[in-house]
């Protein structure tokens, strides 16, 4: 991580946690406001799997150099109906030669054998990602990469920043406590709302999705049960859900064990202002998605006894390419964002690539 003399705002992709807000008060919502996220080399191209297969190196680093756990060397188990349809795995032979591993296959026969937990005949062909593969808890990911920054001289600085202006020698940073920094240089990594306020001197191409995720509430002692359960992710054959994913049981703040099944879904919606962002995250039809998706968690766990479900309207973004912006769009201000729904895993990568793009783009001097 490298020292700055000032951090705003933080998400994954940057290194510093600010407070986060309830859903109810926020001004600013996140995309990683969650307990469980995936990380796994599947990708669909070699370069976020490249990013994928460098962060999973980082993460015991992260955990020792904050003291702080967040990384559970699970596995991740595809769920396809053919090896080579699903669109993380199409790519699996150029994966695995890059990145020196095999996937395990699996055959439905297999499947039910190998994952006792899951339905007998489903109608699906597994490839298991072995750990390091597995998952992230992205709070507590953000807390670690906070500790390192303060280890590293990091100033955190928890306030919604309102404007920024880029000038020739300096950057202004206004935030709505009141206070206005001037600093060398800037790096917005805002997530959805990083073209929402005025926070960038130019617009970008991305788009901003809505994701719905359920919850699947199990017992403790199904929890325990299901204790070795890999995440997966599930090319469903589905006519109003595709791309699901999911992670073992987690326990959430309220206390209790859920199993998070998210995907797409034909109703997802995209938004252009924060006001319907906001009316998203606040009161979202998530209806038809959320019964789709409970419908293929009963599917793939029918001996499960589930206590309740209940659904959460997510936000992700989106870029054309696939691969985030990391640009610098002044001399003395660089952007990231369009993080597509998966690069939670990969956020010190990006944002190593981000300091490395603002440091080699920076034509005056800085540091001061
Ligand atoms: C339901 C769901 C499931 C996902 N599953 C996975 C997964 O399994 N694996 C994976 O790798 N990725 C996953 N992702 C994607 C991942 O969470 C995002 O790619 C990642 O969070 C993007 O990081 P970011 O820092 O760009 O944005 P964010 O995580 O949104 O962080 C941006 C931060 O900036 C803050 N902010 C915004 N505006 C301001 C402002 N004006 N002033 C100050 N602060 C501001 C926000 O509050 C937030 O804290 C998932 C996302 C969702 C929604």
């Amino acid at each position: 991580m490298v020292p700055h003399t000032l951090q705003v705002h933080a998400g994954i992709a940057s290194p510093l946690l600010h407070h986060e807000v309830p859903r109810e008060q926020h001004s600013v919502w996140s995309s990683h406001y969650d307990e469980g996220r995936l990380t796994h080399r599947s990708a669909r191209t070699i370069t976020l799997a490249h990013w994928a297969d460098q962060a999973l190196q980082q993460y015991h680093h992260i955990e020792a150099l904050s003291g702080i756990s967040f990384y559970t060397p699970c596995g991740t188990l595809n769920l396809s109906a053919s090896s080579d349809g699903f669109s993380y795995t199409k790519q699996r032979y150029l994966i695995e030669s890059a990145l020196n591993f095999r996937y395990v296959d699996y055959s439905a026969e297999q499947l039910a054998h190998t994952y006792p937990m899951l339905s007998r005949s489903l109608p699906y062909h597994g490839l298991y990602d072995a750990p390091p593969s597995g998952m992230i808890h992205p709070r507590r990911m953000v807390a670690a990469q906070l500790a390192c920054a303060a280890h590293h001289g990091a100033i955190h600085h928890d306030d919604v920043v309102t404007r920024i202006t880029p000038h020739h020698d300096f950057v202004t940073v206004e935030t709505a406590l009141g206070h206005e920094y001037k600093t060398q240089r800037v790096i917005v990594a805002a997530g959805a709302y990083s073209g929402l306020s005025s926070l960038l001197p130019r617009s970008l191409d991305y788009t901003i999705k809505s994701e719905i995720v359920t919850l699947g509430e199990i017992s403790s002692d199904t929890a325990t049960f299901l204790s070795n359960m890999p995440t997966m992710m599930i090319d469903c054959q589905n006519n109003i859900i595709e791309d699901a994913y999911l992670t073992p049981p987690l326990r959430y703040p309220d206390g209790k064990w859920y199993i998070k099944l998210g995907s797409n879904s034909v109703d997802d919606v995209f938004f252009d202002s924060a006001t319907a962002l906001r009316q998203w995250i606040l009161h979202g039809d998530t209806h038809r998605t959320h019964h789709a998706q409970i419908a293929l968690l009963r599917s793939l766990f029918d001996q499960l006894d589930w206590i309740s479900f209940r659904s959460l309207p997510c936000v992700i973004t989106r870029t054309p390419h696939g691969l985030p912006f990391i640009e610098r769009l002044h001399p003395r201000l660089t952007a990231v964002v369009g993080c597509n729904g998966s690069l939670a895993k990969s956020g010190y990568i990006v944002g190593t690539i981000a300091v490395d793009t603002m440091a080699a783009g920076c034509d005056a001097p800085v540091g001061q």
